[in-house]
């Protein structure tokens, strides 16, 4: 039996019979960017140059076919210790890949993600591809009454933009500002508009406001996850507010009017004679909005009676 062919894949790719299949790898990769047609404008020879290469590493880079064809090919070396090599092979590609002990052969190559994986790469690494920029997730802290009301929080964060110093232009590699990347970061600040009625943990969307694209490619969005803050007085429980005000006890005992702050405004409200610690006075609709804003919770005063 003879391998058919008359090549020397080794040399082709420019290593030594016993690389490992990490190097032999590593080589391919190397060269075939450098041939790689897209890289050298259509040229026929780098074409060229890349078909043998990757014709080698098509051999080379299966273990199997490399077995075969180290039988079989004519050497341009002396044999030495082919049976080292080839255990040495076995262990290398047995850490790289997790293959479990004794597994050799075509069932083990198949889990080899090569050439397939190089190929993406070849795409996502070039630079003038359009990408589109990044989403951006962040915690946003929102006022108790902002949140029940609705309003706005300013809210700065970072994010990447196109490099004013190059222009993001393609030429971006000398640039001092951002080193080749075409973007910078930079600190933006802008007012997020908090819908009446939103709940805690409630995630906002924000078209466009994410990370700028490259190369044209379109930005990303921003998202922003709302934590609702304690606030000292009130307490919202749905579209409700409570409120805890401290009596004293003579307003208690006698009953009058008591002036409480709601969320908006002020109000006067009645005590009754012989009020208790716990007992409640409920207004209706001055509490939190309910989440599509149609209308508005009670607001409910709890009576705490101090000491006499
Ligand atoms: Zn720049």
């Amino acid at each position: 039996m003879q391998f058919p062919t008359d090549k020397n894949y080794y040399k082709i790719l420019g290593v030594s019979r016993d690389a490992s299949a990490e190097t032999i790898k590593k080589r391919y990769r190397k060269l075939a960017k450098m041939h790689h047609p897209d890289a050298n404008a259509g040229s026929k020879k780098s074409e060229d140059k890349f078909k043998l290469v990757s014709e080698a590493y098509g051999v080379l880079g299966n273990a199997e076919k490399r077995r075969a064809y180290d039988r079989f090919s004519p050497r341009s070396q002396s044999s030495a210790e082919p049976a080292r090599g080839r255990r040495r092979r076995a262990r290398s590609d047995k850490s790289r890949y997790g293959y479990g002990s004794g597994e050799t052969g075509p069932r083990a190559e198949y889990r080899e993600p090569f050439p397939r994986e190089g190929f993406q790469e070849e795409v996502s690494i070039d630079p003038n591809f359009p990408t589109r920029g990044f989403d951006l997730q962040f915690l946003v802290n929102v006022p108790l009454v902002t949140a029940a009301l609705g309003g706005k929080v300013p809210f700065s964060y970072e994010k990447y933009v196109k490099c004013t110093h190059c222009s993001g232009s393609g030429n971006a590699v000398d640039c001092s500002a951002c080193k080749g990347r075409k973007q910078v970061v930079k600190e933006v600040s802008i007012d997020v508009k908090i819908p009446p009625g939103i709940v805690d943990q409630y995630t906002l969307r924000m078209d466009n406001k994410g990370g700028e694209g490259r190369n044209g490619g379109p930005p990303g969005d921003l998202l922003l996850k709302v934590c609702i803050e304690p606030h000292p007085k009130f307490n919202r429980v749905k579209s409700d507010i409570y409120s805890e005000v401290l009596i004293s006890f003579e307003l208690a005992e006698k009953g009058g009017d008591l002036k409480v702050n709601t969320l908006d405004s002020v109000m006067t409200i009645p005590v009754e004679e012989g009020t208790l610690t716990g007992e409640d006075y409920r207004i209706p609709g001055m509490g939190a909005s309910t989440p599509w804003g149609k209308k508005r919770g009670d607001f409910i005063v709890k009576f705490a009676v101090a000491d006499p």
